[in-house]
């Protein structure tokens, strides 16, 4: 096949790796792509949020699929542009999208089609705020109701900084202040066709900035897959996959389908399993950074027939998708000052060397060449991935080779997995 990937991020680089070890290969183009894409895909000149850039080139490369990796492109309309042209596109339209793009619209979706979550008050200005943090307690969660990066939600029981968050974003619309909910998270990706959904492998991320989950949150500073401990309160990871297939993202699907805005590309359901069950955070339109770089690299199934299937309405024929057992470790090499303020432009060393590690690669994200040099370029620079047959052996391996990459003022977490190895 002929694939065009969109995007710049290590989840991009992730889906293009997964392309690439496949048995059949493929021509893989990848707009704007980073310097480690580079290596491993065409990365071409296009504006990867500009409709009318991408059709073009999807018409004169004759491209048979185009994955969309960020939230970007799907809110400027690129995936209605592509399918109106009758070209395959894994990625929803602008309506779909807001699925994510809109915390408001989540909820109404899942109100219609009966799926748990947490209570939420809508506010358009502080009054608004005032009332309903104390209408559902501390501790305190308020978001923004637009996108934000990961970076819009704010947890805390000092009621003074849920206020100021509030206030930051009233501005440029209403905020949602919504019921805290107490518990693990699980991150679950299901692909879509508009009708049928096929569940990926679970997987946890860490949001937070700073070991022992501290600091600001983050677009997300590590994750591993599977997840373990699901055996002991669902019995495994396939009696808890079809119980969120069955009660949040069949639901989801149907009530979309049903609404006029088929939902086709990757629905990422955040969930928290609560003593009262499991309930949706969030949903995200697009494949999770960086959970992917953790679920990818253990699918056995070539992904370019599932992503294929997905975007030409034929899933149904598909059987769901099998996952190696080998457990897999990302941790995030983040630049200093980020998420605030990341200060860029600074020299990355020793990358070849962290490759060369038993069990790892490098998933680069904001990297790029200058003068033959390796340079980092924005907040989360790339992600040391490694596998093993276990998570000790996947953590250290991990954290070995993150030892040996050089960042000025880089910052990492060194408790990603921590716990899963200990338990
Ligand atoms: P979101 O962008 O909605 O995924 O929120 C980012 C992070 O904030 C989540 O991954 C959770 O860790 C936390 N969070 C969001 N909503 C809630 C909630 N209702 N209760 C507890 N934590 C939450």
């Amino acid at each position: 096949m002929r694939i065009l990937v969109l995007g710049s991020g290590a989840r991009e680089h992730a889906i293009i790796l997964a392309l690439r070890s496949e048995e059949v290969s493929h021509a893989i183009y990848a707009a704007p792509g980073n310097a480690g894409i580079a290596r491993d895909a065409h990365v071409v000149e296009l504006d990867a949020n500009d409709p009318a850039a991408v059709t073009g080139f999807a018409n004169t490369e004759a491209i048979d699929l185009v994955v969309i990796g960020p939230e970007a492109p799907l809110v400027a309309g690129v995936a209605d542009a592509l399918r109106e042209r009758g070209i395959p596109v894994f990625g929803p339209g602008r309506a779909a999208a807001q699925l994510e793009g809109s915390k408001t619209y989540a909820k109404r979706i899942m109100d219609a089609a009966g799926v748990p979550t947490g209570r939420a008050v809508r506010a358009h200005d502080l009054a608004g705020v005032e009332a309903a943090l104390d209408e559902l307690g501390a501790p305190h969660v308020v978001k923004a109701d637009g996108l934000a990066a990961g970076k819009g939600v704010i947890v805390t029981s000092d009621r003074a900084a849920a206020l100021a968050h509030a206030e930051a974003y009233l501005p440029t619309g209403p905020v949602l202040i919504e019921e805290f909910l107490a518990g693990p998270e699980v991150s679950l990706f299901f692909l879509s066709d508009g009708d049928r959904v096929l569940p990926l492998s679970p997987a946890q991320d860490f949001k937070r900035l700073r070991d022992g989950d501290e600091g600001p949150n983050t677009g997300g500073m590590g994750a591993y897959s599977p997840l373990p401990w699901l055996l002991e309160r669902f019995g495994g990871e396939e009696q808890f996959v079809d119980q969120i297939t069955r009660e949040v993202a069949e639901p989801v699907i149907r009530q979309m389908d049903a609404e006029g805005t088929p939902f086709i590309g990757l629905l990422y359901a955040g969930l928290i399993l609560t003593e009262s069950g499991v309930k949706v955070i969030e949903f995200n339109a697009r494949f999770g950074d960086p959970e992917t770089q953790v679920v990818l690299p253990r699918l056995v199934d070539p992904l370019s027939t599932l992503l294929m299937a997905a975007a030409s309405g034929t899933l149904e024929d598909q059987p769901r998708p099998a996952f190696a057992g080998a457990t897999a470790v990302t941790v995030v090499l983040a630049s200093e000052g980020y998420p605030e303020a990341p200060i860029t432009g600074r020299p990355l060393t020793g990358l070849d060397d962290a490759d060369e590690v038993d069990g790892v690669h490098v998933a680069h994200a904001a990297t790029a060449l200058r003068d033959g040099r390796l340079h980092a370029t924005g907040g989360r620079v790339l992600n040391v991935v490694a596998l093993g047959t276990t998570f000790r052996e996947a953590r250290s391996a991990a954290y070995e080779a993150l030892g040996l990459i050089g960042l000025e003022g880089g910052q990492y977490r060194t408790d990603i997995a921590a716990r899963v190895v200990e338990n």
